[in-house]
């Protein structure tokens, strides 16, 4: 599906994520965003990997993630893809 119509372009492909729990250390609050990233010496350029984050935690991660050049944007968790249940 091509929502954002950008046609031929490289499409990413967020991984897939199991609970909606924040990633900062420590904390166990529910995720309501996930922040995109991408490690270009380790992933491939439409890799993207997914933090999430609760309300606090959500500017703190993206200051992390972009200050290393790996942010790419933060979407609500709701539209993240979800894994099976094991
Ligand atoms: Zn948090």
């Amino acid at each position: 599906m091509d929502v954002l119509g950008t046609g031929g372009g490289a499409a990413t492909t967020p991984d897939a994520v199991g609970e909606l729990i924040c990633s900062a250390k420590g904390c166990r609050a529910e995720a309501a965003w996930g922040l995109l990233w991408n490690n270009p010496r380790l992933h491939t350029p439409e890799r993207r990997k997914v933090w999430l984050a609760c309300d606090d935690h959500r500017e703190h991660l993206e200051r992390f993630l972009s200050a290393r050049s790996f942010w790419k944007r933060t979407v609500p968790a709701g539209e993240l893809d979800r894994q099976e249940p094991a």
